[in-house]
Formats: C-alpha cells, sequence, structure tokens
C-alpha cells in the first residue's frame, strides 16, 4: 500500500506510469501474502516491481504506448510477467515508454513524455523511459524493460539507475510486442546488480512459446544455467583476491567510444570510473571496434525493416484502433494505421518498407546484414585475445532537456552510437551509475557502460557489484 501510494504521489510529476491499479495489486500482494504465511513463497514475494507497457498482460491493459493499442487488453501474460508473478512479485502497474519502443527520450507516447526524477527539466531516456524513472523515484525496487538498440542501458543510465540486456535469446520475448525481433531483448533495471540478479534469475530461462530461446545456456556460462549461480561463483573468485578482488581482469576500452561527440563531463565520470577499477586490480587494454560508428546506418535499417514487418499485424481488423470512418477495405486499414499510429512509428515503417522493396533491398537491407556481422566479429576479435570485458560510455551526453530534438528526430539516433552495436551482435550489456554531469548538468547522472561476451551476465554482475 505505500508504494502505491508512493508511485500516485509521484504520478503528476514523473509520468512514469500509464496505468495504476490499486485493486490488482493488492490482489498480488494478498497472494504473496498468503505464500509467505503457508510457506510457498516464491524468492521475490512482496516485492514490488512494474512492468513496461509494451509486456503483455493479463487484467491491465497493454498499449506499447500507441493510440494503434490504447484499448488492448491482452488474453494471456507474457513469459516474463508470469514469471515474475510465479516468483510472488507484486506488480504496481505498466510504465510509460516510447511507441512501439521506438525512441530514445520517451517523448514519443501518447501518454505524454517521462520527466527525469533527477531533474524534472530532462527526459528520462527511452524507451524504457518510465522503467528507469519509477526505480530512481524509489517507487519499486525493479522494473522490466526491453532493449533493441539501447533501450534498457541508455535511460537507466540517465536516470542513475543500473539495468541489464542480457544475451539475446536468453528472455523470452514470448508476450512482448515486437519491434526488431533479431535484436528485442527484455531485462530488468534496479538500484544494483545485486536487485538486477534476483531479477534477471527468475525472467531467464528457456521458453518453448519463443523461438529463438536459447535451450541450454539460459544467460549463464554457469553449469547450472541460473544467472544467481554464475554470480555468486562469479563473486566468490573474486573475494578470494582480496584488496584487489578485479586482479586479472582485462578491461577493453575501446577508442572509438572516446572520440568527437563525447562530452568532456560523460567522458571524466567514464574515466573516474575506469581508473576505479584499475584500483581494484583490473588492468585497462586500449581496443579498437573499428565499425562503431556504422552501427548507426546498420541499424536503422535492420530495426525498422524488421518494425514494418512486425507492425503489419495492426490492421484494424484483428485488433486495435479501427477508423471510426472509411471507404472500402484498403481504405478501412490506411485510415486506422494513419490514425493509430504516431510520427516516428509511421517514419520508421516507412524506412522499413523501403529498404526491403525490390530494388533497394541488395543496397541497403543485405548492406547491413554484412554490415552487423562485420560488427559483431569485432566484439568477438576484442573478447578472443585482448580483454574479458568491455567498459565506456553508455551515451555521449547526460540527459538532454525535454522538447530539445522535436524538430530533428535523427539527432536522437546517432546518440545510439554506443549501444547498438551490442544488440547487432546479440551481446550482454548493462548501465551502471558512475556519477555526474557538470555546470547546468550537475544533477544529471552518467552511467557507465559493461559489454561482455555471450553468456556472461554472471560475471558482468559481479564485476559491477565489485564497483557499487
Ligand atoms: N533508440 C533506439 C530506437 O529508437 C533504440 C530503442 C530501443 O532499444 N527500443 O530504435
Amino acid at each position: 500500500r505505500s508504494a502505491l501510494e508512493a508511485a500516485q504521489a509521484r504520478h503528476a510529476t514523473l509520468n512514469a506510469f500509464v496505468q495504476i491499479d490499486p485493486e490488482l495489486t493488492l490482489q498480488q500482494a494478498r497472494a504473496a501474502d498468503a505464500a509467505l504465511a503457508d510457506g510457498s513463497a516464491g524468492p521475490l514475494a512482496g516485492i514490488p516491481i512494474a512492468h513496461k507497457d509494451l509486456f503483455v498482460t493479463q487484467g491491465w491493459r497493454t498499449t506499447a504506448a500507441s493510440n494503434m493499442l490504447k484499448d488492448y487488453v491482452s488474453p494471456f501474460d507474457a513469459t516474463v510477467v508470469a514469471r515474475l508473478r510465479g516468483a510472488g512479485a507484486v506488480s504496481l502497474g505498466k510504465l510509460n515508454c516510447d511507441e512501439f519502443a521506438m525512441g530514445s527520450a520517451n517523448e514519443n507516447t501518447i501518454f505524454g513524455a517521462v520527466r527525469n526524477p533527477w531533474d524534472t527539466a530532462a527526459v528520462a531516456g527511452g524507451s524504457s523511459g518510465g522503467s528507469a524513472a519509477a526505480v530512481a523515484a524509489r517507487n519499486v525496487l525493479a522494473t522490466t524493460g526491453t532493449d533493441t538498440g539501447g533501450s534498457i542501458r541508455q535511460p537507466a543510465s540517465f536516470c542513475g539507475v543500473s539495468g541489464i540486456k542480457p544475451t539475446y535469446g536468453t528472455v523470452s520475448r514470448f508476450g512482448m510486442i515486437a519491434y526488431g525481433s533479431s535484436l528485442d531483448q527484455g531485462g530488468p533495471l534496479a538500484r544494483h546488480a545485486r536487485d538486477l540478479v534476483e531479477m534477471l534469475d527468475v525472467m531467464s530461462g528457456f521458453d518453448p512459446a519463443d523461438a529463438t530461446s536459447v535451450p541450454s545456456c539460459n544467460g549463464t556460462r554457469n553449469e547450472s544455467g541460473r544467472v544467481r549461480d554464475a554470480f555468486e561463483a562469479a563473486l566468490a573468485t573474486q573475494q578470494t583476491q582480496g584488496e584487489r578482488p578485479l586482479t586479472g581482469l582485462r578491461i577493453g576500452v575501446p577508442r572509438e567510444f572516446f572520440g568527437a561527440g563525447l562530452a568532456d563531463d560523460v567522458r571524466a565520470a567514464v574515466q573516474a570510473a575506469l581508473a576505479q577499477f584499475e584500483s581494484l586490480g583490473a588492468t585497462l587494454v586500449d581496443i579498437s571496434l573499428p565499425r562503431t560508428e556504422l552501427s548507426i546506418p546498420a541499424y536503422y535499417v535492420i530495426a525498422p525493416a524488421e518494425a514494418s514487418s512486425n507492425l503489419s499485424r495492426y490492421d484494424g481488423v484483428r485488433y486495435g484502433h479501427r477508423a471510426a470512418e472509411f471507404g472500402d477495405l484498403n481504405d478501412m486499414i490506411a485510415r486506422s494505421r494513419a490514425e493509430g499510429f504516431g510520427a516516428e512509428v509511421q517514419r520508421r515503417i516507412l524506412i522499413g518498407a523501403y529498404v526491403l522493396s525490390h530494388g533497394y533491398y541488395d543496397a541497403y537491407y543485405l548492406q547491413a546484414q554484412r554490415l552487423r556481422r562485420l560488427i559483431a566479429q569485432d566484439f568477438q576479435q576484442a573478447f578472443a585475445g585482448q580483454c574479458d570485458v568491455i567498459m565506456g560510455p553508455v551515451a555521449p551526453t547526460v540527459a538532454r532537456n525535454l522538447g530539445d530534438n522535436q524538430n530533428d528526430p535523427t539527432a536522437d539516433w546517432l546518440a545510439d552510437i554506443y549501444t547498438l552495436g551490442v544488440n547487432l551482435a546479440g551481446l550482454p550489456g548493462m548501465s551502471i551509475p558512475c556519477g555526474f554531469g557538470q555546470g547546468d548538468h550537475a544533477r544529471r547522472p552518467v552511467g557507465l557502460h559493461l559489454i561482455g561476451n555471450y553468456f556472461d551476465e554472471g560475471r558482468l554482475l559481479a564485476i559491477a557489484d565489485c564497483y557499487q
């Protein structure tokens, strides 16, 4: 009840939630209470959480922050939602996000922008802006988010919380509204790495309902396949090293992540964090990810291409918005989509349809796929001999002011430069708080980006825990 009240009290300022339903929440809380009383409680019994409005939920509406789905109620729960409820977590409701997860500022939403709890003139980041703001405002202990090109890590960075995008295929996408299916991956946001461990341990694991779910590893290199076991094993190794727990750890620092365009205050905060890692025993290694800049055109071809295909299901026939007035069937579909989708979503659909069309497919889509392969190889080369983990900034600047890039949508796209490659390669990546901006931005947090090799999230989380 107190978490609910706090969330409702902060709502007017932050706009992090899109639906709070005290009765549904209290039902779940009572079930958790009963489980605690009879000894059947799961590991998250009674823990207040909330879901990005991209995960379908029985009972609550699932809107994807779009007019297209504004009244939609799913007949089933996403796997992630079902698993968290099964573990006893109590959902406070649904969280604001960019429409169909397309955006970097949580301004593309029919519910109005989310504000940053640290500085309400600033954006919360996107697309999981509500998920980051609700944790930063201490409304919930953890939230779910999705990350197609940075949407967990960048809002976590802007709001001074921690967030992890696990290895592609380790968290089920069943019931997670599709944007770019080969890039989309769900994950948790919370204050600290330890809370992420508890969340991810429940969220990850094989799901036969998701065709790309990884059958055996379940998100870790650990034998049991559990994130928590892999985390604890990595932690135990660190503990044997005493005062300098990260002795022997090689941190790759990609020079392309520190070029022109990186703001001085972000550079300073990230470098201070790297120095801290050195004092914990780690060694910094200069590495190169030469195609970092090319991840932007590669991603902004592939993601819209997949989106144009995924979003073709919203035709006004089966579900979602249908125009009130129309002529023939084609007119009905056209009007429903024109009314249902916001400007950014329409822009992506147009780009996607264009790059997939006859005559342009080879020039754009195929080229982008080739680049994607090369970008993934660059990461593999770094992990093969040079380093165990990669670190750098999550975003080139701290959170910008609300409304700033309204007339220039691609300005935000360029700022995704450090996060996109991780999704193109399918690697795990996380953001942890490492300081603040400077001057006018002294209240705007900076995040440190940690990138691991496939299935290394247990170790990533242990490294983050050591710093935190
Ligand atoms: N900002 C990127 C985009 O708009 C990433 C969004 C995401 O990860 N969902 O596509």
